[in-house]
């Protein structure tokens, strides 16, 4: 029948309409500032540093690799490599980053940066209400703004971070079962 198409669609936009008011999982939009979604686990906006422990600084999984800043497609993320090392959570002595800057107001949000990081520092953050009228002090993120706590990371992305904390307890595990041969003989004479 000619027109039966757009009957159809107008009868779903009604069905849509209508029932939004009687049933809520129909309801697509909220009153938002007053009501907030909570975002979806796979949400991404701007990346944040992780840290372990209670030490913002001194937890910060990054080693000052660069392999980030160098392929970041727009470079907008600047590292300053520090000159001694601290060690990392399997005791291996390694450089940290003395800074480490990210010029959100260039980020493409394309998660690059957490794909190639080989040691689980950087990750995607899920926060978006972030406007600002200061250019320098409100979009060039520093350690201090960017380093977010494990905990942080397992609340909004759970699946993911029990995966690298599992991951990365076997790392431990592994190195700790290297180290101990070693040791053993020493412990016996
Ligand atoms: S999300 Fe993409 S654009 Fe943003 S800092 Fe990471 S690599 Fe660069
Ligand atoms: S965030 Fe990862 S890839 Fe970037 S410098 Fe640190 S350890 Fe290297």
């Amino acid at each position: 029948m000619l027109g039966e198409g757009i009957v159809r669609g107008l009868a779903e936009t009604a069905r849509n309409f209508f029932g939004s008011f009687a049933e809520k999982e129909r309801l697509t939009t909220v009153q938002f500032p007053e009501e907030r979604r909570v975002p979806f686990e796979a949400a991404r906006n701007f990346p944040f540093l992780v840290y372990d422990g209670d030490g913002k600084e001194s937890g910060l999984r990054c080693v000052a690799c660069l392999i980030c800043e160098k392929e970041c497609p727009p470079r907008c993320i600047h590292i300053d490599k520090s000159k001694d090392k601290k060690p990392d959570f399997v005791g291996k002595a390694q450089f940290y980053p003395a800074a480490f800057t990210i010029d959100v107001s260039v980020c493409m949000s394309c998660q690059i940066c957490v794909e190639v990081c080989p040691f689980e520092a950087i990750k995607m953050d899920t926060a978006f209400e972030l406007s600002t009228d200061d250019r320098f002090a409100g979009l060039l993120w520093g350690k201090d703004r960017l380093a977010k706590s494990n905990e942080h990371y397992h609340a909004i992305h759970p699946t993911e971070a029990a995966e690298v904390d599992e991951r990365r307890g076997q790392e431990k595990a592994a190195a700790e079962a290297k180290a101990k041969p070693a040791a053993q003989p020493a412990e016996a004479r």
